[in-house]
């Protein structure tokens, strides 16, 4: 059956970036059987400048609508001075809600043409192969209530609440076991049960769901701050990491940066099951480089990769399209980011070659 796949360029090196991926998919299509009709859609600043907001209740509905959505990136100098309402990041959080993609799926992934290139030692990071799996709707980004408050006395209060309810753990605590079974069968849950009942609460509630549902998972559960000293220190000791949103974001920040390139890094956002996912890299729109033709494309080709695996039902092409990615680096493809001198097409052609 056909699925569809929504782009949604965005600005800066997103539609230099996701074009390339656009031409992956075209490849797939008429030489590997895939059967995707791709539609896009303005996004972010782009809309804001066509449409006055950056994500419409059109697009929304259209990416509802859709089997999967690649976003590109979105922001850059020339919103940044709005309110944060008004800005290009707003109508990604807005699609995210919208979408209701609950669970982030952030892999570290090293490839072995590029250990070099990672802030660690080659020895500790070759064949590194981490999943995160970060709650992305809930907890302290999100709680009520939040605010700065002026307390009168020439002192002012910031507040934001740290929350999560059973149901919202359990739920992302799901997906990552569902996605143990087709990997190691092991998950690290983080938190800091030690010092915060928000902590303690995630900490039992992934405990009760692995024992009830997944006996077979090996599940321990680990402080989020050893959590960042054993990712520099030894952090092929992980394979899936399961965490809330605030740690999440930071933990899985850290472990990108010892694969290399945040070029290099794709990501999903993903909700109920039949529901459609988001996928996007995780680099920003680059400004410095936007319009330069020299982006590298492989974070968008990777999400694209990801897409396949999760929404559009075809994860052997998922497989293909990875592998083709190492295959151009084990031959020396480069992008300026990782030490080459290729241009953004001539990156994909190098990935296309070897699909
Ligand atoms: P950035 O990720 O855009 O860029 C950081 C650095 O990495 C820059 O030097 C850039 O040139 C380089 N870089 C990023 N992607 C690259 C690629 N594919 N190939 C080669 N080099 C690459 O982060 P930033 O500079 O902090 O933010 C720029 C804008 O992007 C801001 O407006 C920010 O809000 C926005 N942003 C958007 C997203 C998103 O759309 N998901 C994420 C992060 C930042």
């Amino acid at each position: 059956m056909t699925k569809t796949l929504l782009l949604l360029p965005g600005d800066g090196i997103g539609p230099e970036v996701t074009a390339q991926a656009a031409r992956v998919v075209d490849r797939l299509n008429t030489h590997h059987g895939l059967d995707v009709t791709t539609a896009t859609a303005r996004f972010g600043g782009a809309a804001i400048d066509a449409d006055g907001v950056p994500l419409t209740a059109e697009t929304l509905a259209q990416a509802k609508a859709s089997d999967a959505v690649l976003m590109g990136a979105v922001g850059g100098p020339q919103w940044a001075k709005q309110a944060y309402d008004k800005r290009p990041e707003a109508g990604l959080l807005a699609l995210r809600a919208g979408m209701n993609v609950f669970a982030n799926l952030r892999p570290a992934k090293c490839f072995a043409a590029l250990a070099d290139a990672s802030s660690l030692k080659r020895e500790i990071v070759d064949g590194l192969d981490i999943l995160f799996v970060r709650e992305l709707t809930g907890g302290v980004y999100f709680g009520e209530p939040r605010g700065i408050e002026d307390l009168g006395n020439g002192e002012r209060r910031g507040v934001n609440t740290h929350v999560y309810t059973s149901s919202e753990i359990r739920r992302v605590a799901r997906v990552a076991f569902d996605l143990a079974k087709h990997r190691s069968g092991r998950v690290a849950s983080a938190e800091k049960a030690n010092v915060m009942e928000a902590g303690l609460l995630w900490r039992e509630e992934v405990q009760a769901l692995r024992d009830a549902d997944y006996p077979h998972i090996e599940l321990t559960h680990i402080l989020a701050d050893n959590a960042a000293m054993q990712l520099v220190k030894a952090p092929r000791q992980f394979d899936i990491i399961l965490t809330d949103n605030l740690f999440g974001d930071i933990l899985s920040d850290a472990a990108a940066m010892l694969t290399g390139s945040l070029g290099m890094l794709p990501s999903a956002a993903l909700g109920e099951a039949g529901t459609p996912g988001l996928y996007e890299p995780i680099h920003g729109s680059a400004p410095d480089i936007a319009g330069q033709g020299v982006a590298n494309p492989c974070a968008s080709i990777l999400s694209l990769a990801m897409g396949l695996r999760y929404s559009l039902g075809r994860p052997d092409l998922a497989d293909a399209v990875e592998s083709a990615v190492a295959a151009a680096l084990d031959g020396g493809a480069r992008t300026r980011d990782i030490g080459g001198m290729l241009a953004t097409a001539a990156m994909a052609d190098a990935v296309l070659a070897h699909l």
